[in-house]
């Protein structure tokens, strides 16, 4: 079978490596692609989000599987495109439909959701420029910190934490009246701050039941210690030592399980990844959000924890027969470290050749902003490789991905050196 996979960075890396281990796949494709998943298939140079042009490349090159790895396509309704073409609409696709990717392209929705079918999350209330005046009468008899989040997709920036409540106020004017993130911030949620861990939860769904997958704990700030602005993700871990049987059992009955009925109850097809940010507040969890696709940095380390055939897995999504399998973990552990770019997640330096890749050994490089120019592969992006590894604990997983994080050379290259520093 042709596949092609959606996506450029760390996450399409991690699943295109998986995937391309399948005795099912003939010929890989990546659109775009970077330059590390030049090495496990064909890069493709065309946007996630052009439609028409992905529409013609399949039918082109035959492709029997299209995987989408990012948020943005899902939510400008791929799947339905697909399904709405006569030519297209029998080629499986992984990631739900529009109105179920509403759970991530929508915090409103996917709040709403939550409320109807009863999963734990922390109390809110919405507000447009129409009530401008009740969400600052909201903030004024709420007490600190102030959580603001942008209604829409934001490129991750649209969470808001203030401290006071001149800046909650301050930001909830932004955000309504001076479109802050654009369109995005046409509706902001206020919701109650959770105290708690957080850990990723992904389950697999073909629409009638799930299967649950390895978690993972990512580190989102730029700074030692969880401090500094927030990141697309400096690292990540699996599994991830609080997730034990009984608070995992929660998970299950009090998530996952109303949240796979309610979309069946709802008629909203998912066929995909869901991803669950929870925080473990005094033992419960509670949902921070739902996104429609695997997680970056998460996928780096949960991925090469499947032992199963990624393909057969996909199929039986598609074909809705996710029931008849089970889900092989690696009882290994996994930790990641995201090299970035001087300056990143600011304004962040691009063209930087990097090197050394061939003195790595026992991790997986996992390429993020990558190109190749010439013979060369530069930098292309803020978040640039995740170095990935396998151990007996924890420590020792990182403590490989450490070895050969500091191997790796480009100039004005950082990462964080604590990644995993509070399990
Ligand atoms: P999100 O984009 O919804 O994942 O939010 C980004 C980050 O903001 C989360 O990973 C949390 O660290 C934090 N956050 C979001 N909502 C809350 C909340 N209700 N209470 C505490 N922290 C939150």
């Amino acid at each position: 079978m042709n596949i092609l996979l959606l996506g450029s960075g760390g996450r399409e890396h991690a699943i295109g490596w998986k995937v391309s281990q399948s005795p099912k796949v003939d010929n890989l494709f990546i659109a775009p692609g970077n330059a590390g998943t030049s090495d496990i298939g064909k890069n493709v140079p065309l946007s996630p989000n052009d439609f028409p042009g992905i529409r013609q490349f399949v039918l082109d090159n035959n492709i029997g599987m299209v995987i989408v790895g990012p948020e943005d396509p899902l939510v400008n309704g791929i799947h339905n495109f697909f399904l709405e073409d006569e030519q297209l609409k029998n080629i499986p696709v992984i990631g739900p439909v529009k109105q179920a990717a509403m759970l991530e392209g929508s915090k409103e929705f996917g709040k709403h959701f939550m409320n109807r079918h009863g999963i734990p999350t922390a109390a809110y209330r919405t507000f447009t420029k129409d009530n401008l005046d009740e969400g600052i009468a909201f903030i004024n008899r709420s007490c600190p910190p102030y959580v603001l989040k942008a209604d829409g997709l934001a490129a991750g920036k649209g969470v808001v934490i203030c401290p006071t409540a001149d800046e909650a106020r301050l930001e909830l004017h932004s955000m309504l009246m001076e479109s802050k993130f654009g369109a995005a911030s046409a509706i902001v949620i206020i919701e109650e701050f959770l105290i708690g861990i957080e850990l990723s939860v992904f389950v697999l769904s073909d629409g009638k039941t799930y299967k649950l997958l390895p978690e993972a704990k990512d580190y989102k700030k730029i700074g030692e210690g969880d401090t500094g602005p927030n990141t697309g993700g400096m690292g990540s871990v699996s599994p991830v030592s609080f997730a034990d049987k009984q608070f995992m059992d929660k998970v299950e009955k009090r998530i996952i399980i109303p949240t796979i009925e309610g979309l069946k109850n709802e008629n909203l097809d998912y066929r995909g990844f869901i991803f669950f940010g929870l925080i473990k507040v005094d033992g419960d969890p509670y949902v921070i959000e739902y996104n429609c696709r695997m997680g970056d940095p998460e996928a780096e380390s949960v991925i090469p924890r499947i032992q199963n055939d990624l393909v057969d897995l996909f199929l039986a999504v598609s074909s809705q027969q996710l029931e008849k399998e089970v889900i092989l973990t690696d009882p290994r552990f996994t930790g990641t470290v995201m090299l970035v770019s001087k300056g990143y997640p600011d304004q962040y330096e691009k063209g930087k050749v990097i090197t050394k890749q061939e003195n790595i050994k026992d991790s997986i490089l996992f390429h993020a902003g990558t190109k190749r120019e010439a013979d060369k592969v530069v930098t292309s992006g803020g978040r640039v490789i995740a170095v990935s590894s396998w151990g007996s604990s924890i420590k020792e997983a990182l403590d490989t991905s450490y070895r050969n994080a500091g191997l790796l050379d480009f100039e004005g290259r950082y990462y964080r050196t604590d990644i995993g520093f509070d399990l």
